[in-house]
């Protein structure tokens, strides 16, 4: 099957140029550039995606070396593995050296040695993400597909490539889910009953990688698909027995999404994960995925906060009460709370801190107070704090009203 006119449609002429260029470099005796992987994939079930990987069954750097001299693109390569970054303005390109891989045990890395296009194939995944498409002269577009991947997709199958491979790389597990909820396939059945068998592999990976596949499951449109899925397969469970993917994740995990600014969304999505969890079992999560140091507050400041709602569930509380009561958290884990509580009164005030109570400040600074003859030190700071008080309460909102109320309390200092 030729698939030159489909890239031609899908994807955008001034990439299509450059790796049409980058193969015509690498045209010497025996070196031969393919694209592969999702990109692949997804221009069979047209569906758009720039994000080319390029394969080179030769010396991948050295053709990333010599394409960088010839046009704008910044290089970045990996000689230990083979493998280089072209940066262009609008895009990225990766290029790899066809590899053969062998596990020396179980969820280790693998050993790596350079390989045929065909051995790079057979490391990888899943057959619909192990095809790829010749980008050399005498069989431009020609899809190369030795483990029927084409068919899968056609019969929308999630299938590994042989039967070690999620004992060789358990991550595949977490990765598979993902594709079979991204794409509402199914698992074919030999997979599905190796997948279960291979759950308890999952303790072999390192807690850096199961935190990448996550962190990759919450870049997807619908992350609770995949994560309720996960809690069923009893995955979740093995990574941590507290976990649950249960329908109070997705109603929150979507709620999370209709938020005006979900910049943070991955950090507030491992937040809602845990909110079941007590603050003493969190521990082991963070460690367990070696969450980094400032999400691990965020994770942690949640479950603080989550035990001292009740404070807040009180009908007339004072702004400058709810402010006090809420200023050492993470504003990330206030917005958890807020996804997550069920009380309206709560959620009103969490919402009022996070948008107007935390950005509140005095009009006079400590300057202005020190030229109205109130001295540097705990005065000061007294009286700072009993304006910013009033501020919040609203008592005061001009300029010339905390003059007033700080000359009133230097008054009554002085006597
Ligand atoms: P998408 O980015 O849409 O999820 P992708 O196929 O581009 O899909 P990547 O995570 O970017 O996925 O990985 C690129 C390719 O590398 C995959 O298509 C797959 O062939 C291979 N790959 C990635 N991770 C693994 C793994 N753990 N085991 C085997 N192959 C893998
Ligand atoms: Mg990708």
């Amino acid at each position: 099957m030729n698939l030159a006119r489909q890239m031609e449609q899908y994807l955008p002429r001034q990439l299509l140029e450059l790796v049409q260029d980058i193969s015509g470099q690498a045209a010497k005796p025996g070196q031969r550039v393919y694209i592969v992987g999702g990109v692949v994939r997804d221009l069979l079930l047209g569906y758009p995606n720039f994000d080319l990987d390029l394969v080179v069954e030769g010396d991948a750097v050295k053709l990333a070396q010599q394409v960088a001299k010839t046009s704008q693109a910044k290089l970045l390569a990996h000689h230990r593995f083979g493998t280089a970054k072209l940066r262009y303005e609008n895009f990225t390109m990766d290029l790899a050296t066809a590899r053969k891989e062998t596990y020396a045990r179980p969820g280790a890395l693998p050993t790596v040695t350079p390989g045929t296009l065909k051995d790079d194939l057979i490391r990888r995944d899943f057959s619909i993400n192990a095809m790829a498409i010749s980008l050399a002269a005498d069989d431009y577009g020609e899809l190369v597909d030795p483990y029927h991947g084409k068919n899968d997709l056609e019969h929308r199958l999630i299938r590994i490539l042989h039967p070690g491979s999620f004992s060789d790389d358990a991550t595949r597990i977490l990765r598979g889910v993902r594709y079979e909820q991204r794409f509402s396939f199914e698992f074919e059945a030999q997979t599905a009953q190796l997948l279960k068998r291979d759950i308890p592999m999952l303790d072999t990976i390192s807690g850096d990688r199961i935190r990448h596949e996550l962190e990759l499951i919450f870049k997807e449109k619908q992350p609770e698909l995949a994560i309720k899925r996960l809690g069923e397969l009893g995955v979740l469970a093995k990574i941590s027995s507290f976990l649950k993917g249960d329908g109070w994740i997705a109603e929150k995990f979507d709620k999370a999404r209709r938020l005006k600014k979900p910049t943070q969304l991955p950090s507030l999505y491992f937040c809602l994960l845990i909110y079941s969890f007590s603050e003493r079992n969190i521990e082991q999560f963070l460690a367990r995925l070696n969450i980094p140091a400032k999400l691990s507050q965020v994770m942690r400041d949640t479950l603080r906060l989550k035990t001292s709602l009740p404070l807040l569930d009180r009908p007339s509380l004072k702004p400058s009460e709810i402010y006090y009561l809420l200023r050492e958290y993470e504003p990330l884990a206030i917005q958890a709370n807020a996804l997550a509580s069920e009380s309206p009164t709560v959620h009103r005030y969490l919402q009022l801190f996070l948008t107007k109570l935390r950005y509140v400040r005095t009009a006079l600074n400590g300057e202005e107070l020190k030229r109205l003859g109130i001295s540097a030190g705990p005065e000061m700071g007294n009286v700072l704090q009993i304006l910013h008080k009033a501020r919040l309460d609203g008592e005061v909102r001009t300029k010339a009203d905390e003059r007033k109320l700080a000359l009133s309390l230097l008054l009554k200092l002085k006597r």
